[in-house]
């Protein structure tokens, strides 16, 4: 089921499209990384899709409700965590969630299960401190807990992960995955690729306010040109030859081999080795130079 529906979205700023004709959705349970360098129209993105700021032109629905026609319904189903958290300072973290359940309306004792929940899972449980003491992760930590709070079908994340240290960014990936798991649909910004690559069923593009591919990790690594195989054989490997090849090199004994082509040639690969009578271990497009790919990308769209 479609969740998120964004379509020929455009936003303008003094006449400059910071978001230019993007059409994006997120299906439930899915997790789709909006992905782009500084300037590309991620938070407007965001904005627009949260209720926040209206677009110039296109449509968004949220669990099939037209953002302009039925705002309050379609806000109703997103659990939004913004790129800077505001609570209050003079409060503790249970204090603000509960007001934020309130404001949700959430029943007493519902609310009250759910937020001793959401501590314990943000690792905020214990924590007594009013905000105003928080550091910039905890307030992160927090942050997500509000957006999960009354367990919405939709979530929207701006750039989750700035502020958490490594334990963190563990436990943001853990609670990520379990609410997907779940049959949440998420949207989540962010300019980390590495991020993007570990969470991510998905990954849409952005450059200069348009959506420039939008698909898994590999397929986007794989229309930016030149990729890099690794084939692992359980004996030594054959020689390799195709016209997209540009390199062969061979390691473990020739057991391992880093194959540089212009473009994805694993289906030749396996044909070769299919006809040398080598059985395959790996063939693989290598993750490290999918994501030099993707920055190549990010740069030219940088740079246009
Ligand atoms: P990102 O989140 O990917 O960094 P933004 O959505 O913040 O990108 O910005 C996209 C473009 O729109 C940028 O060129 C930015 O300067 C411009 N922009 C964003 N918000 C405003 C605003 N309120 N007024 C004028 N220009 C804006």
């Amino acid at each position: 089921m479609t969740m998120i529906e964004i379509s020929n979205l455009t936003k303008r700023y003094h006449g400059v499209p910071a978001v230019d004709a993007l059409s994006l959705s997120v299906e439930a349970g899915e997790i789709v990384g909006l992905l782009g360098p500084n300037g590309a129209g991620k938070s407007t993105t965001i904005l627009m899709a949260t209720g926040l700021i209206e677009p110039d032109e296109g449509i968004i629905r949220i669990s099939g409700h037209d953002m302009a026609q039925e705002p309050k319904q379609a806000k109703k189903e997103i659990g939004y965590m913004p790129e800077d958290v505001g609570f209050y300072p003079q409060l503790t973290a249970r204090e603000n969630l509960d007001f934020f359940g309130r404001l949700y309306e959430m029943k007493e004792n519902i609310r009250h299960e759910r937020i001793e929940e959401l501590l314990a899972i943000v690792g905020l449980g214990s924590v007594e401190t009013l905000i105003g003491g928080y550091s910039k992760g905890m307030r992160q930590r927090l942050g997500l807990a509000k957006a999960l709070l009354n367990n919405p079908p939709v979530i929207i994340l701006d750039e989750p992960t700035a502020n958490l240290d490594p334990i963190g960014v563990a436990d943001y990936r853990r609670i990520i995955r379990q609410a997907a798991s779940e049959g949440a649909a998420i949207l989540v910004s962010s300019h980390i690729l590495s991020e993007m690559n570990v969470l991510c069923s998905r990954i849409a593009l952005l450059s200069r306010g348009k959506l420039v591919a939008d698909g898994t990790w590999e397929d986007i690594a794989r229309c930016g040109g030149e990729v890099t195989i690794k084939v692992e054989g359980r004996t030594t490997l054959p020689e390799f030859s195709d016209p997209a090849i540009q390199s062969v090199t061979y390691t473990q004994n020739r057991q391992t081999a880093i194959i540089r082509a212009s473009h994805d040639i694993r289906d030749e690969i396996s044909d070769i080795l299919a006809d040398a009578g080598v059985l395959i271990r790996t063939l693989q497009i290598d993750a490290e130079s999918s994501e030099e790919a993707l920055l190549a990308r990010f740069r030219e769209g940088a740079a246009a």
